[in-house]
This record gives C-alpha cells, sequence and structure tokens, in this order.
C-alpha cells in the first residue's frame, strides 16, 4: 500500500502592494524577470511568495 503523499508544497505570487495573486510574469532580456499585478498595477522585480500545501488544489489528472 502506498503511504499517504508527503505534503508537496507549492509556491504562489503575491502582489507586495494589495496581495493579489494576479501576478503575471515578463522575462525581459535586460532586467531579467519583471512581474506584473493585473489588480493594481504594481510593476517590478520584487514580489511576495507564499507557499500552499498541494492538497488544496483540486484538479485531477
Ligand atoms: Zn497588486
Amino acid at each position: 500500500m502506498p503511504r499517504r503523499h508527503r505534503p508537496k508544497v507549492r509556491a504562489v505570487l503575491l502582489c507586495p502592494h494589495c496581495r493579489s495573486h494576479e501576478i503575471d510574469r515578463d522575462v525581459t532580456l535586460f532586467t531579467g524577470s519583471t512581474y506584473t499585478c493585473r489588480r493594481c498595477g504594481y510593476k517590478g522585480t520584487f514580489v511576495l511568495e507564499e507557499e500552499l500545501p498541494d492538497a488544496l488544489e483540486m484538479s485531477g489528472p
């Protein structure tokens, strides 16, 4: 019998201004990665990361 799944965590990006998860990531040649918040319009190279347990994910295979 397989054991219970180990609690995997998954990092999601959080806007440092409004804490929205709606972050778009752009990769550019000059600055590397920049992030844009679709909710408040924040743009920058710094965003927060939050780790979510994978168990919250509802989508199956
Ligand atoms: Zn925002």
